[in-house]
């Protein structure tokens, strides 16, 4: 479905953009990976699915950083077809005891870098009159939960990005949908179990069902491999008029 097509999947060393630059790139799709830690394994993995792989490890903190990832994108593949703006970082604390620096790394890498990386592909896309951006927001761009106050606050104001995104674009093949998804057990996760463990001398497995059990009804995590579904999904012709939604793959967290 995506062969001859270049998905930019932000954050894609590991997790959930992992998940999503695999299930795009089983559609065909040549992968531009992006994200900090290990490359090479993530990149051989992307590239035994048979497609082109380009790395560029820009910071999402740093606009200069994102232009030199989208210019090099554009020169490599002619365009950016399908952006996933996944790239995300938490840091739990109360608002009174908030580090600043935190809630301007949250703001930066998980809202304005979206803002950066959809400006720039947006003139090919409408040129083009096909595009796909895919907003990784989170069940917080729906509701809150305490201590989270900068997630919550970029998770909400990338709904609210795609919405706007989605309506400048209606009348154009480009398409812009936010993924809210509940728990998934990756590496961002998991830093909260292990601090839920160390706090209440807990074990592993303790903490995980305290963990799922305050929030989400299923018991269950969300998966890499289901929310890459929802983005191929996404990517499909019967998603041609499904625009600015915010889709939760949350067990039911946001049902209650
Ligand atoms: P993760 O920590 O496994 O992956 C985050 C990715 O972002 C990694 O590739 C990391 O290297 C990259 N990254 C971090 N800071 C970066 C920066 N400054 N520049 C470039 N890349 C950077 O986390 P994940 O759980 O896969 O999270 C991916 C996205 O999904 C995030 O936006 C997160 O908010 C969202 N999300 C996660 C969950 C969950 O339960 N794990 C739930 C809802 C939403």
């Amino acid at each position: 479905m995506l062969k001859n097509k270049t998905a930019l999947v932000t954050g894609s060393t590991s997790g959930i953009g992992l998940g999503i630059a695999k299930a795009l790139a089983r559609q065909g799709a040549n992968i531009v990976m992006n994200g900090f830690g290990d490359v090479e394994g993530p990149k051989a993995e992307l590239e035994a699915l048979g497609v082109q792989v380009l790395y560029h490890g820009a910071d999402m903190s740093k606009p200069a950083d994102i232009e030199d990832m989208m210019q090099q994108a554009a020169r490599s593949f002619g365009r950016v077809d399908v952006l996933v703006n996944n790239a995300g970082i938490q840091h739990v604390a109360p608002v009174h005891n908030f580090p600043v620096e935190r809630w301007d790394a949250v703001i930066a890498i998980n809202l304005t870098s979206a803002f950066h990386t959809s400006r720039l592909a947006l003139p090919a896309m409408r040129e083009a009159n096909w595009g796909r951006i895919i907003n990784v927001a989170s069940v917080h761009g729906l509701v809150g939960s305490a201590d989270k106050s900068a997630y919550v606050a970029a998770k909400h104001g990338i709904v609210g990005l795609t919405k706007v995104t989605a309506l400048e674009n209606a009348t154009t093949g480009v398409t812009c949908n936010a993924i809210c998804p509940g728990w998934v057990l990756t590496p961002l996760v998991q830093k909260q179990v292990d601090a839920k463990a160390a706090a209440l001398g807990l074990s592993n497995e303790e903490a995980t069902r305290l963990l799922l059990g305050e929030k989400e009804p299923s018991m269950q995590f969300t998966t890499p491999e289901e929310l890459g579904e929802l983005a191929v999904f996404f990517c499909s012709p019967a998603a041609n008029n499904v625009r600015g939604v915010a889709w939760n793959m949350d067990g039911g967290w946001t049902a209650q």
